[in-house]
C-alpha cells in the first residue's frame, strides 16, 4: 500500500477548475517531485492534500484511509506537514517560539528536547538566531525555519511548496542540500517546484502538471527523456 494515494482529484475555485482529475502516489521513503509552470495547480494539489482546500471530487488516501473530507488539523495529526510557499512562519515571534509551535504534536517533553537539539545540529543558524524575531531572518533562513518547524511535528509525509522560490543561488543550493539529506535519512517528501531541473536531480519519481492535468509521470530519468525540461512549457529553469 502506498503512503499517499491520490485518485481522480478535482479542485475548483468557484467556477474555475484548477485540478481536473489528477492521480498521484507517494511510497514511504520516496522523494516525489511535481513540476509544472506557473498556475499549473501545484500549490492547489498540496493545499488539497493538507485539507486547506476542499476537493470537489476524487480521493486522497493516507495509509489506506480516506482523508479528503478531513480538516487540516486532523490531517496534520495523521502525519502530513506542509511547508507553504510563503513559509507560514510567524514574523513577530522569535525563532525559538516558532519552533515551539512546531512541537505541538509531540507531548513527551524529553522527546521535544531531543528533537530540538537534532534540529539545531541540522540547522546551526537557527540556534544562533533562536532569540531573534523570525521576521528578521533572511529568506533562506526563514525557509530553514519553516522546514525545521514542520520536522518537529514528526511528519510521515513532508510536503514542500516551491522551497527555492525567491532565494539567491547559494541559498537555493543550501535548501536543496537539506532536502537531499532528509531524503537520505528516510523522510518521505512530496516536493513541488518550478525549478524542474533541480527538482528532478533530487527526486526518485516525478509528475508533470500542466493546467490541472498530469501530462507525464515516471522515474526522473523517464521524465528527462520524454519531456523537454528546458522548454517554456515547464516555466524554464
Ligand atoms: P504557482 O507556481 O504560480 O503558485 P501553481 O502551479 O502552484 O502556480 P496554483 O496556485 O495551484 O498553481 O493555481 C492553479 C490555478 O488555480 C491557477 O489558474 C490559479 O489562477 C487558480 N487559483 C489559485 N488560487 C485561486 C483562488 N483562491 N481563487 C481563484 N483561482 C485560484
Amino acid at each position: 500500500m502506498s503512503l499517499l494515494e491520490v485518485t481522480d482529484l478535482h479542485v475548483r475555485y468557484g467556477a474555475i477548475p484548477a485540478l481536473k482529475g489528477i492521480d498521484l502516489r507517494v511510497e514511504e521513503g520516496e522523494l516525489v517531485a511535481v513540476v509544472g509552470a506557473n498556475g499549473a495547480g501545484k500549490t492547489t494539489t498540496l493545499a488539497a492534500i493538507a485539507g486547506a482546500h476542499r476537493a470537489s471530487g476524487g480521493k486522497i488516501i493516507l495509509d489506506g484511509q480516506e482523508i479528503q473530507r478531513r480538516r487540516s488539523a486532523d490531517i496534520a495529526r495523521r502525519g502530513i506537514a506542509l511547508v507553504p510557499e510563503d513559509r507560514g512562519i510567524f514574523p513577530s515571534l522569535t525563532v525559538d517560539e516558532n519552533l515551539r509551535l512546531g512541537s505541538y504534536l509531540v507531548h513527551d517533553a524529553t522527546e521535544v528536547t531531543r528533537m530540538r537539539s537534532q534540529i539545531f545540529e541540522r540547522f546551526p543558524i537557527l540556534e544562533q538566531r533562536a532569540d531573534q524575531g523570525a521576521g528578521t531572518l533572511s529568506g533562506g533562513e526563514q525557509q530553514q525555519l519553516a522546514i525545521a518547524r514542520a520536522l518537529l511535528t514528526k511528519p510521515r509525509l513532508l510536503m514542500l511548496d516551491e522551497p527555492s522560490l525567491g532565494l539567491s543561488p547559494a541559498l537555493v543550493d543550501r535548501v536543496f542540500e537539506v532536502i537531499e539529506d532528509l531524503h537520505r535519512e528516510g523522510v518521505t517528501i512530496l516536493l513541488v517546484e518550478q525549478n524542474a531541473t533541480r527538482a528532478l536531480d533530487l527526486a526518485d519519481r516525478a509528475y508533470v502538471l500542466t493546467t490541472g492535468v498530469m501530462t507525464a509521470s515516471g522515474t526522473t530519468d523517464q521524465i528527462r527523456a520524454s519531456v523537454d525540461i528546458e522548454s517554456a512549457y515547464l516555466g524554464g529553469v
